[in-house]
């Protein structure tokens, strides 16, 4: 793969475990199983871990070579990668500044101020908040402009990191977790993760098919956009990413694989379903999963299994994606 043509800010300590759920395939009664495992992508040592970290590597890479000082993104109050944009900025010396939106229907005290609202104080971004509605990559541009202006070289990308050179961060995923496959002699049925702005499914599925694997072991959950909306994103983001890595390349329908089932009330809303695949992990393996995005992803997990549909054909690989902040954010829906 053409990797290493891009520029990389090297953000993470090396490849993330893979790890099986020995305790929870005796809990779901599928300890005789080809296996549940995770990749603990949550399992990074800057600025508190997570997906948008790999992405950050690529795009803080480019930031870096282009001479800019200044990074700017978007995205939810309580996102993650503007948090980990902070940090990561910090880590590079770069400012960085966070246009965030109340897109999410939640105005208590812990979604106002704890969490990543918290951590992006403290890593020291310059964060501008807008109502719901707001076009925050609009917003993001006109402060880039009035910055450019004042002399100053700001790097802008909008929510969630997910522009094709983010996405390659996740290509290189794929090529680990392929490696990682080789290590532990076996060969994933199905890569499990959750759909947000589809940058790690597109990088993933673009990831896969440059390495003439099968990107259709890759099952996403949306749980931003609506299923028909997470499906074109993520094919296009995907046929975006895999021409940085091979031209002559394209993606199919058929290699994109996302479900709907896990949206409920919508992005941030909670569901009945997320809380008991958060607490079921909690409790029989010690990990914590994010509300937004994976408890519901792994939600879908337990009732694709649980329907029967995922216990046969090969072991299942979850990827962590971390959010660990998001639980403070959710103290008072997690209370009861
Ligand atoms: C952003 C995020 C996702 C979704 O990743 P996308 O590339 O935006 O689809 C999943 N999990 C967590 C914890 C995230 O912060």
């Amino acid at each position: 793969m053409q990797l290493v043509r891009h520029p990389r800010l090297p953000l993470l300590e090396g490849p993330t475990p893979i790890q099986r759920l020995s305790r929870l395939e005796h809990a779901l009664g599928v300890a005789d199983g080809p296996g549940l495992y995770v990749k603990r992508d949550d399992l990074m040592g800057l600025g508190g871990g997570g997906n948008k970290l790999r992405k950050l590597e690529y795009l803080l890479g480019e930031a870096r070579a282009q001479g800019c000082d200044t990074f700017i993104t978007t995205g939810a109050r309580q996102s993650n990668h503007a948090r980990l944009s902070a940090a990561a900025s910090a880590r590079a010396g770069m400012a960085c500044e966070l246009v965030l939106t109340d897109t999410v229907p939640r105005d208590d005290e812990a979604y106002r101020r704890n969490g990543n609202v918290l951590l992006d104080r403290l890593f020291g971004a310059t964060v501008h908040r807008h109502p719901a509605g707001t076009d925050a990559l609009a917003a993001a541009q006109d402060r880039a402009a009035a910055l450019t202006v004042a002399g100053r070289r700001p790097y802008v990308v909008g929510s969630g990191g997910s522009s094709p050179l983010g996405c390659l961060g996740y290509a290189a995923c794929a090529a680990e977790i392929k490696r990682q496959e080789g290590e532990l002699g076996l060969r994933f049925a199905r890569v499990v993760i959750p759909n947000g702005s589809s940058g790690t499914h597109a990088g993933l599925a673009a990831g896969l098919k440059a390495l003439g694997d099968d990107p259709a072991r890759v099952t996403s959950f949306t749980v931003l956009a609506p299923l028909c909306n997470a499906i074109e994103n993520s094919r296009q983001l995907a046929e975006r990413t895999l021409h940085l890595l091979d031209p002559d390349a394209a993606i199919q329908e058929a290699d994109i694989v996302v479900r709907g089932d896990q949206l409920g009330g919508g992005y941030g809303v909670p569901t009945e379903a997320m809380f008991d695949a958060v607490r079921l992990v909690a409790r029989t393996e010690g990990l914590l999963l994010d509300p937004v995005y994976g408890g519901k992803a792994f939600a879908g997990l337990l009732a694709a299994i649980d329907s029967g549909e995922w216990r046969e054909g090969g072991p299942l690989l979850f990827v962590m994606t971390g959010g660990l902040p998001g639980l403070f954010a959710y103290e008072p829906a997690l209370r009861g």
